[in-house]
């Protein structure tokens, strides 16, 4: 993924009888359909001749590329349902949910000679995504039918509504898509297709995954690792540390979103934030926000922009 930071997604690939099942996909370019077939073509198989793509979620460089794999192949693709359900609103006609995201950029306090740029700041990977639907829908605890593996499908609500893990028992392996990443944490956005409290999901789901014992940990970015608890405590004592941010700044007297956002600490400075990273930053202090008032340690006024406040302890 040459323009995104990323720089690259995982394909794992299981090796069958019938032919090559597939975790992801990458996203919808012809570089990366080139970079997934010669990948193919060097572990002895092909890409016409995959059987099954194994979704983790809908973001662009993992869901992009799925509808071309079945073009090529005929194999079938397959989304956890929360995350199916998402792909008419946001790639077919987003006019709606752009409309929701306005909103929500208003109730967390965006300026407004910003909505309109962060409104239509994902816009620009729209291309990368064929938006195909999917042939098999995988709920939590569901076996993929991958024939010769014992594959179990993991529900990991939170960096998006239906992410997916793969649990490969005989190798103790844990596929974690971008739910848990060896170095850095993924966004656990609140917008307008995230649920009521995508952080307290996230967090939720790192305990599911944390119950594994798993040998090795293969994520789809950055690289593979071992030491899968140890990952989730250090992700949930970043989480801690955030909250105590977004309290210490409420406390500070800030009481907007867009206003905790800025005194949140981030990879670089504010002002070098923009576009995307800026409306996901926004979103993550939102979603720290959420996490505290269904703690009921913090309280929405609602309105544009809502204000936050401490509850009281009596
Ligand atoms: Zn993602
Ligand atoms: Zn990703």
């Amino acid at each position: 993924m040459p323009s995104s930071s990323l720089r690259y997604v995982f394909v794992y690939v299981f090796e069958t009888d019938a032919g090559p099942y597939i975790v992801d996909a990458g996203w919808n370019t012809d570089e990366a359909f080139d970079a997934l077939s010669d990948g193919l073509r060097q572990a002895g198989t092909s890409v016409t001749d995959v059987q099954g793509v194994l979704v983790t979620h809908i973001h662009p460089d993992h869901y992009g590329l799925a509808g071309r794999v079945r073009e090529a192949s005929g194999a079938w693709v397959a989304l956890h349902p929360a995350d199916a359900a998402l792909i008419p609103e946001r790639y077919d006609d987003p006019t709606d949910l752009l409309t929701r995201v306005s909103a929500y950029l208003r109730r967390m306090g965006a300026p407004e000679d910003e909505v309109s740029t962060l409104t239509n700041a994902s816009m620009p990977v729209r291309p990368y995504v064929d938006a195909v639907r999917p042939d098999v829908l995988f709920e939590d605890g569901d076996r993929p039918r991958v024939p010769g593996w014992d594959l179990t499908a993991i529900w990991t609500p939170g960096h998006s509504p239906g992410h997916l893990c793969f649990w490969e028992p005989q190798n103790r392996l844990m596929l974690s898509g971008d739910h848990v990443l060896p170095r850095i944490t993924p966004n656990i956005p609140y917008h307008p297709q995230a649920g009521a409290n995508p952080l307290g999901d996230f967090i939720e789901s790192l305990d599911k995954v944390a119950a594994y014992d798993a040998d090795e940990v293969l994520p789809a970015h950055e690289h593979r690792f071992v030491g899968l608890s140890e990952r989730v405590e250090q992700l949930k004592a970043h989480h801690e540390s955030r909250f105590a941010e977004v309290v210490a700044a409420i406390e500070g007297g800030v009481t907007t979103a867009w206003g905790i956002a800025e005194r949140m600490r981030w990879s670089r400075s504010w002002d070098r934030i923009d576009g995307f990273m800026r409306r996901a930053a926004v979103g993550e202090a939102m979603a720290h926000l959420r996490a505290l008032e269904v703690m009921g340690i913090v309280h929405e006024i609602l309105g544009e922009p809502s204000s936050f406040e401490l509850v009281r302890k009596e």
